[in-house]
């Protein structure tokens, strides 16, 4: 069955340092699609790798004692190294330095320029020269970097631009006729008022100030901005040709189906680039797809902040299946994810071993131990079957409904939906009662298949997201039956075949010992400079005064929270658990102050609370944040603003 072909991009990777697990989840995010289109029958095509000029790497080049082409080749071997190790079946990993895309980029370059697109101008703007990006007046904010915060300069210099004005109205009609082309849809929203109806700026598309780029041919000391350069990729290695002798992959698989991208460069992929294509002219991308963010505790990660955590430390600590679950389960459509250790033993503990690990060892054990590991023929159905047999046909159906709609993480929701029925099935049917009674061998064997066949059919669905343990499943099975078709009847698992032996899929994890391990390994990871003096409450050095400095005190984020809801701790007398509003948000954090207040007397009060602690589980309660008190002696109060502020006000 072919439902014909797929075209999957992700955005190339910058070459100026490792990756993060952060810049890592669009990969296995891409990846989960692709496997999942494939296994639904399409002839996929999936494209990534990075983008390998600019100024910056050129600085950190320079830095690092390389040439650019030395760091750049470095940095991207171990981009590659990184979505090797997270199990990702790319086709093709492209780099921007490969010489035939640089000379298709001077093709275009030239074609737009004859054909009146690009013409020469002088820049003059405001530069942040970390983002490679040039701003208006209007567009700082307090007179720093929009994006990123630093400080900008005024610079001028000659550079071509392109009219991008000339392409507005079709731009404009081209989202109007297609209502899934930017996704999700609050950012569709975003990109036509914020930038295409105020009006489009010509956008600079060479540069003089630095060389580590393209040339343009035609003009020396030119070098093909980032635009032009980064987002042709994806034409460019499928063989794209400005003349019109196009390559086979390009005949085959342009338009992309979908450019999966951050968030961050939507209005890249959703202005700048269907407009090069239309003056190009060549078809639109189906759709461009900018995925929210991984967030660390509750911020973004970055090195300034310390809290950059990587793919590779992950999977070694907790399996790469493991990882890919979390971060495609955690990510919901349009909204961003959180990731903490916690919450990933957690997830392991509740789904993988718990939910799915139980149930497929549970079913290859009783299978075994009733029937010699064969597999019976269901000649002994009841009513209560129905129900789990209906489920589990229906629910490939719904995977395919929801990866439609690239919602991965729902997709994901589904296939548990039917592995907890199964188990919830057990309950119901107690196999280990009917395998006490001889007379009730036959509807046993019927119980075991309709589990097997479940979990068939759940482990089939699950291999577009944890790989390995899918075939692991498949393995314990003993099946090969695993295309789409076989999904939609539920008579895959074949009578008098048999089973394999169990093998624990997922262990639990002891959170506590794990949290200990991890704390161990960062801090011998961690430089010296940075440990922390030892803080001593003792009265002998009280004067000596352990100075915070600012760098230390920016790295607390403190705001006004209004409670609105305070509960005792189901588990811990000294505990209450609060819900906080912080904005727009709502929060829960755990805080020891059941001695000094009664829950009724707080509600509607405002408090101070620190808003980036790393959340941590209180005796089996999350908590995100960490509300202020004074203490001296056995008195305490909790920290609160002299005037009336409204909450989620920042504290500086
Ligand atoms: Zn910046």
């Amino acid at each position: 069955m072919n439902k014909g072909k797929y075209y999957l991009t992700t955005a190339i990777a910058y070459t100026s340092g490792k990756p993060h697990i952060g810049n890592t989840y669009e990969i296995v995010l891409a990846d989960s699609i692709v496997r999942f289109k494939k296994l639904n029958g399409y002839d996929v095509y999936f494209q990534t790798g990075t983008d390998e000029h600019g100024q910056k790497i050129q600085l950190s080049a320079e830095k690092a004692g390389k040439t650019p082409q030395e760091f750049v080749d470095e940095v991207a071997a171990e981009i590659k190294r990184i979505w090797d190790l997270m199990n990702t079946t790319y086709d093709k990993f492209v780099r921007t330095t490969d010489p035939e895309h640089i000379k298709l980029v001077q093709k275009i370059f030239k074609k737009l320029y004859d054909q009146g697109d690009i013409y020469k101008g002088y820049y003059e703007g405001w530069y942040c020269t970390p983002d490679e990006a040039f701003f208006t007046d209007a567009q700082l904010v307090d007179g720093k970097c929009p994006d990123c915060g630093r400080d900008v300069h005024m610079t001028r210099e000659e550079a071509y631009f392109f009219k991008m004005s000339n392409y507005s109205d079709r731009l404009m009609k081209h989202i109007e006729d297609n209502p899934k082309f930017i996704q999700p849809e609050s950012r569709k929203n975003e990109m036509v008022n914020n930038f295409i109806k105020p009006g489009l700026q010509d956008l600079c598309v060479s540069r003089t100030s630095f060389d580590w780029g393209i040339p343009v041919t035609f003009d020396e000391g030119h070098v093909v901005y980032v635009w032009i350069d980064a987002l042709s990729n994806y034409i460019t290695f499928l063989g794209y040709d400005p003349d019109g002798c196009h390559g086979d992959l390009y005949n085959k698989y342009w338009p992309a189906d979908v450019h999966l991208i951050g968030k961050d460069i939507l209005r890249f992929h959703t202005i700048y680039w269907p407009i090069l294509l239309m003056a190009l002219g060549v078809e639109l991308p189906k759709q461009v797809f900018g995925h929210p963010w991984l967030l660390i505790g509750d911020g973004k990660m970055s090195k300034s902040k310390g809290n950059v955590i990587y793919a590779d430390d992950l999977v070694d600590l907790f399996g790469v299946d493991a990882i890919r679950y979390f971060v495609l389960h955690e990510m919901p459509f349009a909204s961003d994810g959180t990731l903490t250790y916690e919450l990933i033993i957690e997830r392991i503990n509740s789904d993988l071993a718990n939910i799915l690990g139980n149930l497929v060892n549970r079913t290859i054990s009783m299978t075994n131990k009733y029937f010699d590991g064969e597999i019976k023929a269901p000649t002994a159905s009841e009513p209560i079957d129905d129900d789990l047999i209906k489920l589990a046909l229906e629910t490939p159906l719904k995977v395919e409904k929801k990866m439609d709609e690239l919602k991965v993480s729902d997709s994901i929701g589904e296939i548990f939906t039917l592995l907890r029925r199964s188990n919830k099935y057990i309950d119901e049917t107690q196999p280990w009662i009917l395998g006490r009674d001889e007379s009730k061998k036959e509807r046993l064997g019927t119980v075991l298949y309709n589990l097997l066949e479940s979990i068939r059919i759940a482990a089939v669905l699950l291999e577009p997201y944890l790989p390995e343990t899918a075939e692991k499943i498949l393995k314990q099975l003993n099946t090969d039956k695993k295309d789409w078709d076989s999904l939609l009847q539920f008579k895959g698992m074949v009578p008098g075949q048999k089973v394999g032996t169990p093998e624990i899929l997922f262990a639990r994890i002891d959170a506590v010992k794990k949290i200990e391990e991890i704390n161990k390994i960062n801090e011998a990871k961690a430089p010296k400079e940075s440990v922390k003096p030892e803080v001593t409450k003792s009265e002998k050095v009280k004067e000596d005064v352990c100075y915070a400095t600012i760098d230390d005190f920016e790295k607390l984020d403190m705001r006004v929270a209004e409670i609105l809801k305070v509960e005792k701790h189901p588990n811990a007398d000294k505990l209450l658990v609060f819900q906080l509003k912080i904005g727009e948000e709502t929060r829960q954090v755990v805080s020891g102050i059941s001695k000094w207040y009664k829950p009724e007397d707080l509600v509607g009060k405002k408090v101070v609370m620190i808003y980036n602690l790393e959340p941590v589980i209180l005796r089996g309660v999350e908590s995100n944040g960490m509300i202020l008190s004074a203490e001296k002696g056995k008195k305490l109060s909790v920290v609160s603003t002299l005037e009336d502020i409204p909450s989620g006000a920042t504290i500086s």
